[in-house]
């Protein structure tokens, strides 16, 4: 796994130094509006500290942190109205998994219907 980079584009959100649309806020997790959306709803959860993806995420971030970032998801899909109708969630990791931003996050997408994940 590699080292966290200070420098990718989520940190510097989190730092203020890039501004964002947010759709949620608190201790340990900040949401916003991805800036090139691929549905209605596109929206990113990240947690506030320093994790390269889902695997460093879940093998080293405490309790708190990850109920923090499952209960956000729950709050904002609710909120947006995503529950009635659904939505998918995706993370991607790694070269294989597409991941373009080494700071873990989550997509929500919805708003429409989802296609199949292999179009
Ligand atoms: P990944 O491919 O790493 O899972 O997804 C990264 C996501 O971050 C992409 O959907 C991309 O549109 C989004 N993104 C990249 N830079 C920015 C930015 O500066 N602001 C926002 N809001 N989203 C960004």
């Amino acid at each position: 796994m590699t080292d966290y980079d200070d420098n990718n584009i989520f940190a510097k959100i989190l730092r203020g130094e890039i501004p964002n649309d947010t759709v949620y806020e608190d201790e340990y997790v900040l949401a916003f509006n991805d800036i090139n959306p691929l549905a209605p709803v596109h929206i990113l959860v990240i947690p506030k500290g320093k994790y390269v993806s889902m695997t460093d995420f879940s093998i080293k971030a405490p309790a708190t942190e990850i109920e923090a970032l499952y209960r956000a998801i729950g709050k904002i899909v609710t909120d947006k109205g995503l529950d009635k109708k659904g939505y998918r969630v995706i993370a991607n990791t790694g070269e294989h998994g597409g991941q373009e931003v080494p700071h873990y996050h989550i997509h929500i997408i919805g708003g429409e219907k989802i296609g199949s994940l292999r179009p």
